[in-house]
């Protein structure tokens, strides 16, 4: 099941440490790994030649993700492709040093290019439909306008040798740009519950998140660490839960904005 709010519940457990703060990196499945902080994530996949990472996050947390790349036995030179999810800072503003130290080629939907060279200029445009292929992986992308306008989902199939599952997820569910004097573009409420539509039909085996908060990461990673159980795999029902909170999350703001 789906439960918001876990942000405040993983604040309080990690105590003093600040939400920018390195989270211990770990394997989620298969060849997918975290690597972000408590507040961005940050996935890696190693497709076997090579890394390809999902966001980056604040550009003063890039040592962080370079830490976390060598805490799990891989090297940050490695990164082939780095993946930008929309345009905010708190996903690509690292991106252009870990682009710089690994000559990485960026990757960002067509519709977030431009707003997004207030950080760096990317190197590849990703319409719907499109996909990206190294190594043994095939990420297939999907464009979700609503949080921006060049928001993009992807999703791939990632395998430990003995099950293959399908890894997902949404690039952009917050609603800080969906209430009047802050919308990204025209028409993004009604882009976000199409894309939060089609987004439902996608059937995904491994939710990862956006933010930590979308899907428990701290905590399921802590206790994949701790205990060896792995609750990232057969979320497809936290997955449709997160979609539907995020959905009437919008309406009953529009309620109270009619009422
Ligand atoms: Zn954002």
């Amino acid at each position: 099941m789906f439960t918001q709010a876990p942000l405040h519940k993983m604040l309080k457990e990690i105590k003093a440490a600040h939400w920018l703060g390195k989270m211990t990196p770990f394997r989620i499945f298969g060849n997918t790994y975290y690597v972000g902080t408590y507040q961005s994530c940050c996935h890696m996949i190693d497709t076997g030649n090579g890394l390809i990472l999902i966001d980056t996050g604040y550009a003063e947390t890039a040592y962080l993700i370079v830490d976390s790349i060598y805490q799990l036995g891989f090297s940050p030179y490695d990164i082939k492709y780095i993946i930008s999810t929309h345009w905010h800072g708190d996903h690509t503003a690292a991106t252009a040093a870990l682009a710089g130290l690994s000559g990485a080629k960026t990757v960002i939907g067509r519709d977030d290019f431009e707003k997004a060279k207030k950080y760096l200029t990317h190197d590849i445009l990703v319409d719907d439909g499109d996909t990206l292929t190294l190594g043994n992986i095939t990420v297939n992308f999907m464009h979700t306008p609503g949080h921006t306008k060049g928001t993009i989902s992807m999703f791939y199939e990632d395998t430990d040798g003995v099950n293959t599952y399908r890894v997902g997820t949404f690039g952009g569910a917050g609603h800080n740009t969906l209430v009047p004097g802050k919308y990204d573009f025209e028409g993004a409420r009604e882009a976000y519950f199409e894309s939060i539509e089609r987004l439902k039909k996608e059937h995904i085996d491994v939710f990862i998140a956006n933010h930590c908060w979308n899907n428990d990461t701290y905590l399921k990673g802590k206790k994949l660490l701790e205990t060896g159980e792995n609750t990232f795999v057969n979320t497809n029902d936290v997955w449709l839960g997160f979609l539907e909170h995020y959905k009437r999350g919008l309406e009953n703001i529009i309620a109270q904005e009619n009422a």
